[in-house]
């Protein structure tokens, strides 16, 4: 088999790829190798920021987001229960984010693939990457080879693709953080109509949602925490008493249908090219869920890229492509930024002493009252410019 550009991962990077290029008339051929059903299932990211919202639509697939999505225009910070806003769309000249869960947008992108021509091979086992440093790279699996002009490894963190660069090439940067997140979805109203992130001195907690009808909470938990350990009325419990007492009097319990425990980790590589290999998304950088960044980043590094290979099959020039790891690095690092600062503001580390705490409170009451301090956060919440 022969196409422009192996995609190796049908997730948000890889599927969003695929789109971008086959609108383009650009050959391409995905590589996954697990089911649609498992890809499609993953409980994961939920706040998508206005790029990610425009090349949805640019797609024409925006139509169910737009009808099924909450618009959110601000979100809130809590102080051991004491709630403050920020107004994003004022601070931003009307900018918002839309609540739409990652396996909605997946089941949209999975919809759409075949009527355009997006092929894609499930339950790919064993894909390993061939010659990506010479003019005539391929992938093979177990029973297939796919040969192309470039490969774009959208495998995600635990993909092959990444150990394809040689390690005298690649670099990487990483903060492991002490803590991470217990999550749950409950088919209850949310608490509050937009996201509350909570500062409490037991730790962070978050209110959010993915409907009008369904809830997701997250509390800052170590490590080691076992998931049976924490019955439904447990983490009610916790949640309640870390959002405070003015938005526990909104929390609507009931059963839980999903919980998980997830690390939070920092992560980038650099370069984000080798090559004919370009990684983009999960493959090169991983951020702590606070920002809600990771899906996002995982949009802008492909739009970079087939905006590339757009000006390479049809106006034959390398300029993109040659450019592109510079270009995606410089947005995703920003994204790291922020991440690790909105993470490092409202979380409990377990070194942190007195002081730490106290400097965390003024941080937190300087955005309360800082017009300039919330903007900052509204811009990178609602997402820099391309
Ligand atoms: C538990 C969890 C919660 C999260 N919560 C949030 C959140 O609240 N907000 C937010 O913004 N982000 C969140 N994220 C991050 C967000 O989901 C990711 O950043 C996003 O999925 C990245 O998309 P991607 O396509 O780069 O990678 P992935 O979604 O990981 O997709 C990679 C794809 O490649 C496939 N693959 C892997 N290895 C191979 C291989 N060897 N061969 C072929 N295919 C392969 C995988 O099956 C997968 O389908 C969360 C992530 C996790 C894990």
């Amino acid at each position: 088999m022969r196409t422009q550009i192996a995609i190796i991962g049908a997730g948000p990077a890889g599927l969003m790829l695929a789109h971008l290029l086959r609108q383009q008339n650009i050959d391409c051929v995905v590589l996954e190798n697990r089911t649609r059903e498992y890809v499609e299932g993953r409980v994961r990211a939920g706040v998508l920021e206005q790029t990610t919202v425009r090349v949805l639509d640019r797609l024409g697939l925006g139509e169910r987001m737009h009808s099924e999505g909450l618009v959110h225009e601000g979100t809130n910070l809590a102080i051991d229960g004491e709630i403050f806003r920020i107004d994003m769309a004022a601070l931003t000249g009307g900018a918002t984010v839309m609540v739409y869960g990652q396996q909605e947008v997946m089941h949209d992108l999975f919809n759409a693939a075949e009527a355009r021509g997006v092929k894609i091979i499930f339950e790919a086992k064993g894909v390993a990457l061939h010659d990506v440093d010479s003019t005539r790279p391929y992938v093979t699996w177990q029973g297939g080879r796919l040969d192309c002009d470039y490969i774009a490894g959208c495998d995600g963190a635990h993909g092959a693709s990444r150990g394809a660069i040689p390690s005298h090439v690649i670099q990487t940067f990483e903060r492991v953080y002490p803590f991470g997140w217990l999550g749950i979805l409950a088919d209850v109203p949310p608490a509050s109509h937009e996201l509350i992130y909570a500062n409490h001195a037991r730790g962070f907690a978050l209110a959010s949602m993915r409907s009008a009808g369904r809830s997701r909470y997250y509390l800052q938990c170590a490590l080691d925490e076992r998931l049976e350990d924490w019955p439904d009325e447990r983490f009610w419990d916790e949640v309640c008493l870390r959002l405070g007492e003015q938005t526990a009097a909104q929390v609507t319990r009931g059963p839980s249908f999903e919980k998980s425990i997830a690390p939070l980790r920092s992560f980038v590589c650099e370069p984000m090219r080798w090559g004919r290999l370009f990684l983009a998304g999960d493959a090169a950088h991983i951020v702590p869920p606070t920002g809600a960044k990771g899906l996002n980043l995982a949009v802008a590094d492909v739009i970079v890229l087939a905006a590339a290979f757009a000006e390479f099959y049809h106006g034959g020039s390398t300029a993109g492509i040659d450019g592109y790891s510079a270009k995606a690095l410089a947005r995703v690092w920003k994204g790291e930024r922020f991440s690790w600062w909105f993470t490092s503001l409202t979380h409990r580390f377990p070194d942190m002493d007195g002081f730490d705490r106290k400097m965390q409170v003024a941080e937190l009451n300087y955005i309360r009252g800082s017009r300039a301090a919330q903007t900052t956060l509204a811009e990178n919440y609602v997402g820099l410019p391309m």
